[in-house]
Parts: C-alpha cells; sequence; structure tokens
C-alpha cells in the first residue's frame, strides 16, 4: 500500500487523458504489477491522475500553420518536419545544456518545463505514440518528438513479469538460468522510493532509470517522480564523468517495455573509462551480461537507424534485426498447399 500511498501525492499540473470522466480516468491510469496469487496477478490501480481530469485544452487558432510558437511562458514548440517531428525549446535561458539546466533551475520550474510539452503532445495533439529524445547542441538542448512511424510496441502483456516492478524477474527467458532483474540495479545512483538505475539489460552501453511505480507514461509520474528522474540522470553522469549522447523515453508503440524507461546513452570511449572503475564482481556481472544479451531474441522489424544510416551503433547488441529478412517463394508455398 506503500505505492498507492506515495501515488496520491497530487501533481502541480499533470496531463493526460482530460476527456474522460473522473471515474474513468481514475481506474485506466497507470497499473502496478503485484505478486502472483493462486494463478491471478494482483493488479493495483494507482491514482495518479486526480486534479488532471480536465477539459481539453482548445486549439489555438492558426497556431499550426506556423513553423514555431510559443505554447507556455517557457517554451517554445517547433514543427520540425510535419507530422513527423516536433521540438521544444527551453526559452528563459536557452544557451544552457541539458544537465545544467536540471542543476541551476528550480525543482517546480523543471516539472513545469516537462508538463508543457507533455501537454502540447498528449493533449493538444493528441499523440499517444512517440520517440521522446533530449540532446545538446551547441546552442543548448532540445526536446525532439519523433511519431508517425511504424513502431509495433512491446511483444510480452503487460502483467507478464514486469522487469521493472518485479525484481526476481528472469531478464533472459528461455536462456535458463538467466538473470534476475535486480542483478543490475545501481544503487548508488538510485533515488528510492522515486527512481531505480539500471546497467542497460540488453548489455549495451547505457543505463536505464526507471520509476519505482509501473507507469507508463511520463505525464502519469508524480512531481516527485518526475523530478527524481530526470536529477538521477544528471547526478550520475555528473558524478561518472559521462558526457550523454541521447536521453530517450519512449511511448505507446515505440517502446519495449511496458514500465517507463528512461534510456540513457553515452558514447563508446566514456563508457570504456567508466567500466575502468568497477570491481571484479560487476565486471563478472557485465560479461554475463553480455553473453546473455546477444543470445536473446530480436523483435522481427528491421532496425530503425540500420534502414537509415546502414550502421547502428548497438550492433549485434541492439533489439531489431540488421539485415532484411528473406523474402518467402509464395508460389512454391501455395502450390504446395494446393497439392
Ligand atoms: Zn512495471
Ligand atoms: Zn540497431
Amino acid at each position: 500500500m506503500a505505492f498507492l500511498n506515495h501515488a496520491l501525492v497530487p501533481s502541480a499540473s499533470p496531463a493526460c487523458f482530460s476527456d474522460r470522466s473522473p471515474t474513468t480516468a481514475l481506474c485506466s491510469l497507470s497499473k502496478l504489477s503485484g505478486p502472483s496469487t493462486g494463478g491471478h496477478k494482483l493488479v493495483i490501480l494507482s491514482v495518479t491522475s486526480l486534479d488532471c481530469v480536465r477539459r481539453p485544452v482548445p486549439p489555438r487558432a492558426g497556431f499550426l500553420s506556423k513553423p514555431s510558437a510559443l505554447i507556455s511562458e517557457r517554451v517554445i514548440c517547433t514543427d520540425v518536419n510535419a507530422r513527423k517531428k516536433l521540438e521544444f525549446k527551453y526559452t528563459k535561458d536557452p544557451s544552457k545544456g541539458f544537465c545544467e539546466f536540471i542543476e541551476s533551475t528550480s525543482k517546480e520550474e523543471v516539472i513545469a518545463f516537462f508538463r508543457d510539452i507533455t501537454n502540447e503532445v498528449e493533449r493538444f495533439r493528441q499523440l499517444q505514440d512517440f520517440h521522446f529524445r533530449v540532446r545538446d547542441n551547441d546552442d543548448g538542448f532540445r526536446v525532439e518528438i519523433f511519431y508517425n512511424e511504424d513502431r509495433r510496441g512491446p511483444d510480452v502483456s503487460p502483467f507478464d513479469d514486469c522487469i521493472g516492478c518485479s525484481l526476481d524477474a528472469n531478464l533472459f527467458v528461455g536462456q535458463e538460468p538467466g538473470m534476475k532483474s535486480k542483478e543490475c540495479i545501481l544503487e548508488e545512483f538510485s533515488d528510492r522510493p522515486y527512481a531505480i538505475v539500471r546497467l542497460d539489460v540488453k548489455g549495451r552501453e547505457g543505463f536505464s532509470v526507471m520509476p519505482v511505480r509501473h507507469v507508463e507514461r511520463m505525464s502519469e509520474l508524480d512531481d516527485d517522480e518526475l523530478y527524481s528522474m530526470w536529477t538521477v540522470v544528471v547526478r550520475m553522469l555528473r558524478q561518472t564523468g559521462m558526457p550523454f549522447i541521447s536521453l530517450i523515453l519512449n511511448h505507446g508503440s515505440y517502446r519495449t517495455l511496458y514500465h517507463l524507461n528512461l534510456k540513457v546513452w553515452v558514447d563508446s570511449d566514456s563508457y570504456a573509462r567508466y567500466r575502468l572503475t568497477w570491481n571484479k564482481e560487476r565486471m563478472e556481472l557485465w560479461n554475463r551480461l553480455q553473453k546473455y544479451a546477444v543470445n536473446r531474441p530480436k523483435k522481427q522489424q528491421v532496425c530503425f537507424f540500420f534502414k537509415r544510416d546502414g550502421f547502428c551503433r548497438h550492433g549485434e547488441f541492439c533489439s531489431y534485426l540488421h539485415s532484411y529478412p528473406k523474402i518467402i517463394n509464395r508460389v512454391t508455398s501455395y502450390s504446395n498447399f494446393s497439392s
């Protein structure tokens, strides 16, 4: 019940599902996958968004015909590529890098920044499936939203052992004994009861930051969870001295996991230097993780980066195919059936 109490902490201005009745909203929001009882999963509904039950945002006349517009006192939104990509910038101090922004801005302002973006994306534009990416550029950081691409979502059903909720869940089902989800946790960077940091569980050079509570969208996080998720990332990057390449939060069909999962990608050289600080035990864990990860089944879809660039930096650890599947000779197949 600690989770439920925690979930009752009201948010400043959460954004989601505003056009539903209070009852529907309460019953359809984030789910906590509890322990199995007699073959049934105990599912606790969490109350994350009591005060997000509000009217939809009215369309702003003429807004969509302009490439850029202020969507709040602090965020400017640009339609970079119609029906494919949006970009958001912090207007109050646009030249700051992301880590500097988090470190030098008040908690309320950081929360309001992310709420303004999710309001725009999920409520105003009604987008549920998107790739949310933070990147630093020469002129400060930006948040990019990619959408309208063919993505198929997670393979497993939501209440199969969630690796974010069930610490004993096997990360490599089919490769028994496999590894337990808790083995990859980096307690030194985690911030309980809000956010847990893990090594990337697919053995790639990066980290995963998950809220302790099972939520599936950033807009479902309460204020403390939202703030913790981003500050944990920045603290970890600062402590290890690693610059980030990108911070990714996939939503809807762009996900490979149901549990909200912030992926922190860093470059190979930085990660190699970070690995030199590990003790023997963690090194062994990493080697074991790599062995399992390289043998896990791929999603039956060609990797977006491989398709676009002919190259993907995750190499053999990528979740997607780095080759085109062979085309089945349908004429032969049909003639076999008819004979
Ligand atoms: Zn979960
Ligand atoms: Zn790939």
